[in-house]
């Protein structure tokens, strides 16, 4: 371990959804502009391994990392707001730290000793979080434990904390966020449910140094000085969280409460220089500012919960910004769109995406969907299933294929358009065996895709079992559906376009997971301004 990683914890108290994760983010990304290496990990309480086989209505997307790992969507906040990857050591859950502790236990290398809780997980979990500070040698490590305190499934995580704090003194400290609710018909802001959450964590031998209290209404001196003195915390160590119109206003309103002051103070850390956050105020300018507005249609199945396509929606707002446009997303069911329907539901919109996704439901109003995108030259951002169904869209009406499907949908299929890569034929078990995370992609000069990143080699990330069926390549070409990117190592199909149609394009990666506040991602900035033209002509 490098002797000088200081260790920060973020834990929630109240009730979820609090903002943890955007507010280490902020925290993280204003220590960065302070000039500090900064880590941010994220400690998930449940069994699962890696979230990579949840169902996205549980916890909404599953994030990859460039090394492949699938992980909770806050770690997508984390590399959006520095601009940093992370990797599978940036998420640890539950079934990963018992998974460990028992594969050492079968190795025997525990020899004959009782393997418990105590010390054996909570070792395990002081032992991930460490590695994380010392692979990177970070200065700062900050760690998000998921879930509320006192929740059963978070203890072990909050005596690792305990004891970190108890070993490292001054090098260790604990932010809790808690709820500071309005009460209406009191019209008065409540301090009560914030110091039972203080005292919770006080049961578990917890002192926290800062509470970052998440609020509807300011919160006067005199609130603040009443949480500090019965949470046992310094005045200016109550960080008030306002509700914020957008997440990206966050940082800036945590350095108007100087949370990172207090913080490098209580860290015994110099503040160094003032943060450098210019880049994040002009992002900020433009957001805020539009000069124009685009509507853009989202079609999935999973859209009753937003966060199922987090990444996809930060990376229009990226895109929006570096067109100075307003990005309206119109987030539309696949299962509603027939063929029938599918023009009065799709005409006014200016682009439209299709998701990622898996399975059998809704796939056919993805298909109708697309061939208005392709007919009526609607721009058009197929994404992993969405560049999937553009193949079997097209093989169906242009190449007269009509059973064409991928053998996901249809294991007998005549024509299987998208088929199981070779070596997933082989697999059985599920977790953590697509193709997962970063591969090289080389893009043929003088197409549309080339002139989106202005050059011919790419890595993309990528998490999918099925693929474009190169059988069909030839007549796809030869149609006018272009495979204009190839994995150079496999000949593997990343990316096909229409070459009559203004923007056209269908990739087998994920570019969401690549965007961020400091580089919004060329395809889908280019997406952006195709919308944009198609708006203006209208
Ligand atoms: N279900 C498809 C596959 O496994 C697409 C996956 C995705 O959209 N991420 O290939």
């Amino acid at each position: 371990m490098s002797l000088n990683t200081k260790y920060i914890f973020v834990s929630g108290g109240v009730t979820s959804s609090l903002g943890k994760g955007i507010i280490s983010a902020s925290l993280a990304r204003l220590l960065q502009a302070r000039g500090y290496s900064v880590a941010i990990q994220k400690l998930d309480p449940y069994i699962n391994v890696d979230p990579g086989t949840l169902n996205p209505y549980e916890h909404g997307e599953c994030y990859v990392t460039a090394d492949g790992a699938e992980t909770d969507l806050d770690l997508g906040h984390y590399e959006r707001f520095l601009n940093v990857p992370t990797s599978q050591a940036n998420n640890i859950t539950t079934g990963r730290i018992y998974e460990t502790v028992i594969n050492k236990e079968r190795a025997g290398d525990y020899l004959g000793k009782t393997v418990q809780v105590i010390p054996h997980i909570t070792d395990e979990i002081k032992r991930r979080v460490k590695l994380l500070g010392e692979a990177g040698d970070y200065e700062i490590v900050i760690t998000e434990i998921g879930g509320t305190v006192g929740d059963i499934e978070s203890l072990p995580y909050i005596e690792a904390v305990r004891q970190m704090k108890w070993e490292m003194g001054t090098n260790c400290i604990v932010i809790h966020l808690t709820l500071v609710p309005y009460l209406a018909a009191a019209g008065e802001l409540k301090t009560k449910p914030t110091q039972h959450s203080v005292k919770t964590l006080l049961e578990y031998g917890i002192q926290p140094d800062v509470l970052v209290c998440r609020t509807e209404k300011h919160l006067s001196q005199e609130i603040r000085r009443k949480i500090a003195l019965f949470c046992n915390v310094q005045v200016n160590a109550v960080i008030e969280s306002i509700d914020a119109s957008t997440i990206y206003d966050v940082p800036l309103m945590m350095l108007k409460e100087q949370l990172d002051k207090v913080v490098l103070a209580k860290l015994r850390l110099p503040n160094r220089h003032e943060p450098d956050m210019e880049q994040w105020k002009d992002f900020l300018g433009k957001l805020k500012n539009p000069t124009s507005e685009v509507h853009i249609g989202l079609i999935g199945k999973y859209i009753e919960l937003k966060d199922a396509y987090k990444s996809i929606a930060e990376s229009l707002i990226h895109a929006g910004v570096a067109n100075e446009c307003k990005v309206v997303v119109d987030w539309i069911h696949s299962e509603k769109i027939n063929a029938e329907n599918a023009w009065s539901m799709l005409n006014n919109l200016d682009g439209i995406i299709v998701a990622p996704g898996f399975g059998d439901r809704g796939i056919q109003g993805k298909i109708e969907t697309i061939r208005i995108a392709r007919e009526k030259k609607i721009p058009f951002l197929g994404i992993c299933l969405g560049m999937q169904c553009a193949v079997i869209e097209f093989a169906r009406d242009v190449l007269g294929l009509k059973e064409a499907h991928s053998t996901e949908m249809n294991a007998t299929t005549p024509d299987p358009v998208v088929d199981f890569m070779e070596e997933q034929k082989k697999i059985t078990i599920k977790g953590g065996t697509m193709r997962l995370g970063l591969y090289p992609c080389r893009i043929t000069k003088g197409t549309k895709a080339f002139s989106v990143y202005g050059k011919s080699n790419i890595n993309e990330r990528h998490r999918h079992r099925y693929e474009f069926n190169n059988k069909y390549l030839k007549r796809f070409e030869e149609a006018g559906m272009l495979a204009t990117g190839i994995n150079p190592d496999s000949e593997l199909v990343e990316i096909v376009e229409l070459k009559d149609h203004p923007f056209f394009i269908g990739v087998q990666f994920h570019p969401e997971y690549q965007s961020t506040v400091a580089n919004p991602h060329p395809l889908f900035s280019r997406f952006i301004k195709a919308a944009k033209e198609k708006a203006g002509s209208n």
